[in-house]
């Protein structure tokens, strides 16, 4: 081009986020709020159309009993009593004061839009919480949700977190998560049409996908208006169907060495702008089957770091878009 911008060129690396080479969360909450901000995982009592037969029975292969909210509140107390207890477990360990309130167990869209706006606003009044995450599924936003959820972000910021795993047909099958695509896509419209962040979980090393596969799904949502994204190895737990399958037919599991080398190309495909919530899981260690090397979380992400520099790669550093 004759203004020398080209689409072949990659980002360069940015000195913007701190010390890190990637965009991470914790960059993005102190930029924003100009301090580190904690997450308090919420139980919001819903359970899920995958799991209660709207959908399906089963649930997605790999979820656990606990509808992938293991280590969330318990929905026997109130969001204001989890709110409690969740700030005194945290402030036990620091003296910290702002806060993340997370729905994570189960989907948490999947209710009356009056018991959300009890439960949500609830949640977002407490003047010491800075932002409301809602993970939920895609097919579980009807209008009248995402227009509630439109409101409360006028109050403090609403971030959803939908849950796609994977943009390929035959993975999606197999992993029984219960909706096409196009259902994903008009959902991110929908809910950035109401000016809410998006952030979408991806399950990397699914059974049978391949490396090119999983950068497929990172170059897709290159092209979506999303926000945020949460990377994580595939983790099976005990008592899921991808156990009983795993221990029928073992599959693929990668080592450590294996994962970050497919991570640090993640982050070299990934738009710089989207924000990086998670690069490795944290599943419950008494759940854990396999991948038993993620459950030193810390040990991985330094290795993780590490990697990067010695590889010169920075998010973005591949991304020609
Ligand atoms: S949508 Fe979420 S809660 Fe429901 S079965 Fe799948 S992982 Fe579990």
């Amino acid at each position: 081009m004759a203004d020398g911008f080209t689409t072949t060129r990659s980002v360069p690396m940015p000195v913007r986020w701190g010390e890190k080479r990637y965009h991470s969360l914790d960059y993005a909450l102190k930029s924003q709020f100009g301090e580190k901000v904690y997450r308090i995982a919420l139980n919001g009592g819903m359970t899920c159309p995958n799991r209660d037969g709207k959908i399906g029975r089963g649930g997605c292969i790999f979820c656990s009993g606990m509808g992938s909210g293991d280590f969330a509140g318990s929905a026997s107390f109130s969001i204001c009593e989890q709110l409690a207890a969740g700030k005194a477990a945290l402030q036990a360990k620091r003296p910290v004061h702002s806060y993340i309130a997370y729905f994570q167990a189960f989907t948490n869209t999947y209710a009356p839009v009056e018991y959300l706006e009890k439960i949500f606003t609830e949640a977002i009044l407490d003047p010491d919480v800075q932002v409301l995450a809602v993970a939920t599924r895609p097919d579980c936003l009807s209008h009248e949700t995402v227009e509630l959820l439109r409101r409360l972000n006028q109050i403090k910021p609403v971030w959803i977190e939908l849950g796609l795993q994977t943009i390929h047909p035959q993975t999606a099958r197999y992993i029984r998560r219960g909706y096409p695509l196009e259902v994903f896509d008009d959902a991110v419209v929908r809910l950035k049409a109401a000016g809410i962040q998006v952030i979408t979980h991806v399950i990397l090393f699914l059974p049978g996908e391949t490396e090119a596969q999983m950068l497929k799904t990172i170059d897709y949502l290159n092209c979506n208006p999303i926000d945020g994204i949460k990377l994580q190895l595939l983790h099976i737990l005990k008592g899921t169907d991808l156990a009983r399958d795993y221990a029928r037919s073992p599959f693929h599991i990668p080592d450590m060495d294996e994962y970050i080398r497919c991570i640090g190309n993640c982050i070299a495909h990934l738009r710089p702008d989207i924000v990086i919530h998670r690069l490795t899981g944290d599943g419950p260690k008494d759940l854990l089957i396999e991948p038993q090397w993620t459950g030193a979380k810390r040990t991985v992400l330094n290795h993780i770091h590490q990697y990067l520099k010695k590889q010169d790669i920075w998010q973005g550093k591949e991304y020609y878009g």
